[in-house]
């Protein structure tokens, strides 16, 4: 890294964040505004973001790569795919794309100003030699996900961690190096983390327990496309099997999710024989794996060849649904008194939320609160000019709303140069006004314990789906697209646009 890469800049575009998010939104700029000059500044020495930081046994996708991957590189792999093999897909993109030209590493950015002005967001960043660096830029595109990725969440309520005599360690600061052979390892949790963990330990010849608080709602299935499978075995392209097999996993969410809510029985029964398919007949369900929600309320984890469940009737792998009483020097008490003895004990309990990285955001020197802004479409916030953030989806791939909002601000960025605007804003139109604001997220619709623990630092909702994040990709891949920039809730340059501006700007 040359003394010029690390000396800031001034730029039409900063994206923030080189994660999944960070680098399809850099490969749209370059694609649909090709004459915007950019930076993309990450804290890390290396691209891939969560991809990168998590290195527990077994770390892979917990959804397909048709849909995680972007819309413009064909996914050519098994259908869920290790951390490795996303990290060499996302090589490939930066090095077609010829983005690692634009990327800063080492850079983690301390705070953002924005100055109207100027027109203009300054950003102060520390590079990890300890030097500094100004980036500036007229619009900012916020990739830095949702979490941090030093400090993990652990349960403040546990007692007696300390006590502990053997390894403690939180899945996201797992140590590749660590030798779990002929070990006892308990695995406290029951998400996605822990069912990737739990077969890939076993595997390493530990012997597992896993405690759960509450049961968890899985997807066995094989690791295949049979669809991709057929299309490429009768002579079709890469990129249409991507696009055909990408719209064949799209549809088969949207019939789940809505299948979930019209006879969620019917699809607990099918998930529970597609369990069967790799546990056996007469696979005792109860007490360890009947949630108390309906599926589809959480993340449906996939589990490949329904391999926690091999493990499970192989004996390598047993289940305690229980709470934990404390922590002792051999492993951890339950509240019902059992000891689960344990050399390696490994939590899977979550993150810490971090809302815009936690960097400290001020518009004309007036400190941001984001829980005193209200989200227009989980994009942007009222209040932030020239800022969108990359929210992913939740119970549909992520990256699915990289593309998405990727071809929004694409957009904007054109039409405010068609219109010659420096500045934009989303801001309530007369009838938004008096609307009821609630919190970012509805939680009997979707309550990860990562939001819930910290909603009142997220942006607030209002009413409609404009001022909304709604999680919902099938209304959005239509509704994003079809935003009138000239609609009433957009302000350019301080003044609001109506009816009639978009033939002016054209
Ligand atoms: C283990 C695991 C598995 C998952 N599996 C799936 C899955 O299968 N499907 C799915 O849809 N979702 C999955 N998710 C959710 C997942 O986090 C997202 O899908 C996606 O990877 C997030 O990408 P991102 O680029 O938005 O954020 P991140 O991956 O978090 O990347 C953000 C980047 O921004 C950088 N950054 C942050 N703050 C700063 C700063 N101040 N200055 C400079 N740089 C900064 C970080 O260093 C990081 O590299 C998974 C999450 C985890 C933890």
């Amino acid at each position: 890294m040359g003394e010029q890469a690390r000396s800031g800049g001034d730029f039409d575009v900063l994206i923030i964040g080189a994660g999944i998010s960070g680098i399809g939104s850099a490969w749209h700029l370059q694609d649909q505004c090709p004459g915007k000059t950019y930076a993309l500044i990450e804290s890390k020495d290396t691209f891939g973001g969560t991809w990168e930081t998590h290195k527990y046994p077994g770390v892979r996708s917990d959804s397909d790569l048709y849909t995680f991957g972007y819309r413009f590189k064909p996914w050519v792999g098994a259908p869920i795919a290790s951390a490795q093999a996303i990290l060499d897909y996302m090589g490939e993109v930066i090095a077609e794309g010829g983005i690692d030209q634009h990327i800063r590493y080492g850079h983690t950015i301390t705070s953002a100003k924005w100055c109207s002005e100027a027109n203009r967001w300054t950003l102060e960043a520390v590079h990890k030699d300890g030097s500094n660096a100004t980036f500036t830029a007229n619009f900012l595109w916020m990739c830095q996900g949702y979490y941090d990725h030093q400090v993990p969440y652990i349960p403040k309520e546990w007692q007696g961690v300390a006590d502990f005599k053997g390894q403690f360690v939180h899945a996201q600061l797992w140590d590749p190096a660590t030798d779990v052979s002929g070990k006892r390892v308990l695995v406290i949790g029951s998400g996605a983390t822990a069912a990737t963990i739990v077969p890939a330990l076993c595997d390493e010849g530990a012997t597992v327990t896993m405690l759960q608080r509450s049961p968890t709602w899985f997807y066995c299935a094989p690791n295949v496309s049979e669809l991709a499978d057929r299309l490429r075995a009768i002579g079709i392209d890469e990129p249409t099997v991507h696009r055909v097999v990408r719209q064949d996993y799209i549809h088969n969410f949207y019939e789940l999710d809505r299948r979930s809510r019209e006879e969620p029985e019917v699809i607990a029964e099918e998930l529970r024989t597609l369990i069967r398919s790799y546990a056996g007949e007469d696979f005792a369900f109860e007490p360890h794996f009947t949630p108390r929600y309906r599926p589809w309320q959480q993340r449906l984890a996939q589990l490949p060849d329904g391999d926690m469940f091999k493990h499970v009737v192989a004996g390598n792998a047993s289940v305690v649904t229980d709470t934990i009483d404390r922590f002792t020097d051999a492993g951890v008490l339950t509240a019902s008194g059992e000891l689960l003895e344990a050399d390696i004990i490994v939590a899977c309990t979550g993150f810490h939320l971090k809302v815009l990285g936690d960097i400290p955001f001020e518009v004309d020197g007036k400190a941001i609160n984001w829980g005193d802004t209200v989200t227009y479409r989980g994009m942007m916030f009222t209040g932030v000019p020239n800022m969108v953030w990359v929210f992913g989806y939740f119970r549909a791939s992520w990256t699915l709303r990289v593309d998405i909002v990727g071809d929004f601000v694409c957009g904007l960025l054109r039409h405010m140069d068609a219109r010659g605007a420096k500045k934009v804003e989303a801001a309530f139109r007369d009838e938004d006004e008096g609307m009821e604001i609630a919190p970012w997220i509805e939680a009997d619709n979707f309550n990860p314990g990562y939001l819930m623990r910290d909603m009142d630092k997220l942006p607030k909702r209002g009413a409609g789906d404009i001022w909304r994040h709604n999680q919902n990709y099938w209304l959005e891949r239509n509704a994003i697209p079809a935003i009138d920039l000239e609609g009433q809730e957009f302000v350019y340059d301080g003044v609001r646009a109506g009816a009639g501006m978009a033939e002016a700007a054209e």
